[in-house]
């Protein structure tokens, strides 16, 4: 069998034509047709109202938070299962990320063990659909209402992912989504931030701008301190085209975690994220968390065995709570994270691009399965 990446982004639409059409008529800034056609197919497929189309998924956090009002000192819950991104963009304004562990069979934040870390200096909720899972989202926004906290969702894994009928992007006050290369949605490096609430879309749009005034002439004269998060109409294009095809995408992805499922649950030692009844995961990435006892190998020996066989893998995140850096900056080191524990030990993510195909997915199960002692 050939290498098998974990992720290769996948596109098969109009990429091309639509990047062709920036480079020959010149448009390559980020003033340009397709920036605005992408924001406003992006949020139409979100159920949101509107789209700020930014240059990655860090700053698209990072400017949702600056739109929120979140301010230096502000405390901010988020999972301590995530990428360190989701903690980072907490930083950059000088408030403080708080950790809540995962839960052990979503491995989403542990909505039950929110409360016990509020504090006065609370004010918002960071939840993260881990591998593209939505979080039990009627439950945050009870403790968000009860203490009169923002939500901030981090969708960057969960394009098109729906909790009770609804879409990530239309389930908190802002969300911000990433589109780097092994996003279910791709322009390479890109992001957005997505709301209905008309004062976050013209703050993000005013903050993304180096706070140019919105409506007025350029007079440049700026009153607040801004960023210039701006996505490129080149980018823009590739990501038009990409959201042409998200159901298509999105279904392909959903394939692949059937097929995973279908080919692994016969293993014991080795468990899957379990997927609550009432969302639609999307399944970014397929991981497996292996319990070392019973399936008989470390991780290590599986992973370097499945290397062995040309099957590239990635290990789970490290709980923030273990992050120097983190722990530099002020976040406390303290507290008992055992669901995060197990699952940076013990996991780790199989190929789950969008182009693999189910002779591939039956050929890497086989490989754990016959590995097995
Ligand atoms: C990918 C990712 C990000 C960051 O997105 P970039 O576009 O790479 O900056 C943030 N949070 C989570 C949960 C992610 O998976």
């Amino acid at each position: 069998m050939d290498f098998i990446p974990v992720c290769e982004p996948f596109l098969n639409g109009r990429e091309m034509e639509y990047v062709q059409d920036c480079i020959s008529t010149g448009w390559i800034s980020s003033s340009g047709k397709y920036v605005k056609a992408f924001e406003e197919k992006f949020a139409e497929y979100c159920q949101v109202k509107y789209g700020v189309a930014v240059c990655n998924g860090t700053m698209a956090l990072h400017l949702a938070l600056v739109a929120a009002g979140i301010a230096p000192g502000d405390e901010i819950i988020i999972p301590n299962f995530t990428m360190i991104a989701s903690a980072f963009a907490a930083c950059y304004i000088g408030a403080i990320p708080v950790f809540v562990d995962a839960e052990p069979d979503t491995w989403n934040i542990d909505v039950s063990r929110i409360e016990e870390k509020i504090t006065i200096r609370t004010k918002a909720i960071m939840p993260v659909s881990i591998f593209g899972q939505p979080c039990e989202m009627d439950k945050i926004w009870e403790i968000a209402k009860k203490y009169n906290l923002k939500i901030i969702e981090d969708a960057a894994e969960s394009h098109g992912a729906e909790y009770r009928g609804k879409k990530t992007g239309n389930l908190a006050d802002i969300t911000a989504f990433s589109f780097f290369a092994n996003k279910n949605l791709t322009t390479g490096e890109g992001g957005m931030v997505v709301t209905n609430n008309e004062v976050l879309y013209d703050r993000s749009r005013y903050y993304k701008n180096l706070c140019f005034p919105l409506d007025a002439p350029r007079n440049y004269n700026h009153s607040d301190i801004g960023y210039n998060y701006r996505m490129s109409n080149l980018h823009a294009a590739i990501g038009l085209a990409q959201v042409e095809k998200a159901d298509e995408y999105r279904a392909l992805r959903i394939k692949n975690r059937n097929f995973y499922q279908q080919f692994l649950t016969t293993i014991p030692g080795i468990s899957i994220q379990e997927t609550r009844s009432d969302v639609l995961n999307v399944h970014w990435m397929n991981g497996l968390v292996i319990d070392s006892e019973l399936y008989g190998r470390t991780r290590t020996e599986l992973i370097n065995h499945l290397r062995e066989n040309n099957i590239e893998t990635r290990l789970f995140f490290i709980g923030m709570n273990r992050q120097p850096s983190l722990i530099k900056y002020g976040c406390s080191p303290d507290g008992n994270y055992p669901v995060t524990d197990n699952l940076s030990e013990n996991g780790f993510y199989l190929p789950s691009g969008s182009n693999m195909t189910k002779d591939k997915i039956e050929f890497i199960c086989e490989i754990i399965n016959n590995y097995k002692r």
